[in-house]
């Protein structure tokens, strides 16, 4: 396992409050680390280097002054060496004899006593080529350089105190420390009290959603004033709820009509077998007319079924469409031609059909025609009329279904596709054979090829369906 995965392994086992206390406190610490090093760092060499410096300018000045001496050779002069010196180095001068040539201010500890003290371990930052002692609590620079003229070597001892900028630098040292430490225990309760904030609406969620089962479906998570990304989620969830309870809602209604449906024709076929037990079998004709009306409910039951099962793949999304070219035309005629063998009660007649290509499967398109036309024979007393045209117009095709029966009520016309409904009353739908799943069928295979379907009529008069099929099904 890699480091990565390590710390991720590591860290999945906390709460989400402790990983955002510690990691904002952990940003907050390395941003403070971060200014603190840089400001430790400027005020270090803001320090060090004004002390380094004076002596460097000195040594500088110095040299000068032997290059000057190096011409004209007239022996060292006390008053050339002090002029030379910037204010506040000390200069000591020694010969190679250890007798002091020079001594600019001889309160100022020896050099013996210097080299006695020097630090072993010189603070970070100090120049390298210095060595810096401590004599009792004060801090003292020195850079060393040596002279040789002719046979006579010299060296030279520049001294500059730096007490005041080692003290500052390490009260300021101090500071900066007391204040990370005040600095990580205010993030890690600012870390501690955002967190508890920014997951407050979260626990209030989470308490509202384990409230919310399949039979107590009505409550909804509060969505906050804040228009943030917790109430985004907040109505996200609300709508994933609306969605899953108008799901089971209709889940329920579905199982409840289907079994007030199925309950019709299980009565009916019970009171014929009723019938047959209390009056026997020995007046066969009676029996046959039975057997014949028991046949008829139980087709009835199997039409429902298989509906039902329709329905249930739509549902289930497992309803396959196997979509290919196909000739409309062809499917038209044919479905046509087999309407007029079959029914002989209306006059079926079809009045156009113009050549037209769609791509759709061709079980799914002729089931949903049929749908149509069995509905208008359904619903045309007998000896009414239905017609069938379909034209192609304006790149689109036009496949009406008019029939003049009964009529739709306007207030019902946006209902006929909803599951189970029936405009008619149960007697005259039952002996119609409907079930009410016959227009959401068709409208379901209608939505999944593109097609558009549209509804006029008029109570006693008749009603037409026309089916509008667009590109890209040609
Ligand atoms: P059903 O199996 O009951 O016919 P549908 O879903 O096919 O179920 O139709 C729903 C209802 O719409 C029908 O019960 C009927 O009241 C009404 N309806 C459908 N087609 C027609 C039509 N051509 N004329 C009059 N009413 C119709």
């Amino acid at each position: 396992m890699g480091v990565k995965e390590k710390i991720k392994s590591k860290l999945g086992g906390f709460e989400i409050s402790t990983k955002i206390t510690f990691g904002y406190a952990a940003c907050f610490i390395a941003l403070l680390i971060l200014i603190n090093g840089a400001m430790w760092f400027g005020v270090m060499t803001a320090l060090y280097r004004p002390a380094k410096n004076v002596i460097l300018y000195s040594m500088y000045q110095i040299e000068e002054m032997f290059a000057e001496l190096e011409e004209n050779y007239d022996g060292f002069d006390a008053a050339d060496f002090r002029g030379a010196l910037v204010a506040g180095v000390v200069l000591r001068v020694v010969d190679e004899n250890g007798a002091m040539f020079l001594d600019t201010d001889p309160k100022y500890p020896s050099i013996e006593m210097f080299e006695e003290n020097v630090l072993r371990n010189p603070p970070l930052f100090a120049y390298d080529d210095f060595e810096i002692a401590r004599i009792k609590s004060g801090l003292i620079y020195c850079g060393k350089m040596n002279y040789t003229h002719e046979d006579r070597t010299i060296t030279l001892y520049f001294f500059r105190t730096i007490t005041s900028e080692a003290n500052l630098f390490d009260e300021l040292a101090k500071l900066l420390i007391a204040l990370d430490v005040l600095g990580i225990i205010i993030a890690l309760f600012i870390g501690h009290y955002m967190s508890q904030g920014i997951l407050k609406p979260i626990k209030t969620m989470n308490a509202l959603a384990q409230e919310i089962a399949f039979e107590k479906m009505n409550g909804r998570i509060p969505v906050g004033q804040a228009d943030d990304e917790l109430s985004e989620l907040a109505k996200t969830l609300n709508k994933m709820l609306d969605r899953l309870q108008g799901g089971i809602k209709r889940q329920q209604q579905f199982v409840s009509d289907a079994s007030h449906e199925l309950r019709t024709p299980a009565a009916v076929i019970k009171g014929y077998i009723e019938f047959i037990e209390r009056y026997g079998t020995d007046d066969k004709e009676l029996l046959m007319e039975n057997l014949r009306m028991i046949y008829s409910e139980v087709e009835n039951m199997q039409a429902l079924l298989e509906n039902m099962l329709f329905i249930s793949r739509t549902d289930q999304n497992r309803q396959k469409l196997n979509k290919k070219d196909l000739d409309l035309d062809d499917i038209v005629g044919d479905v046509m031609q087999k309407m007029k063998v079959a029914v002989t009660t209306h006059e079926v007649e079809l009045i156009r059909n113009d050549p037209a290509k769609i791509f759709g499967d061709e079980t799914a398109i002729r089931q949903m025609i049929r749908v149509f036309l069995d509905n208008a024979v359904k619903y045309t007393p007998e000896g009414g009329k239905i017609s069938v045209s379909s034209k192609v117009d304006g790149g689109k095709i036009f496949l009406s279904i008019s029939d003049s029966g009964i009529g739709i009520a306007a207030e019902n016309l946006d209902k006929i596709f909803d599951r189970f409904f029936r405009v008619s009353s149960e007697d005259l739908v039952h002996a119609a054979g409907g079930n009410g799943l016959g227009l959401p069928i068709a409208k379901w295979i209608a939505d999944n090829h593109g097609i558009k379907i549209s509804v006029a009529s008029e109570l006693g008069k008749g009603t037409t369906f026309t089916l509008e099929i667009e590109p890209p099904f040609f």
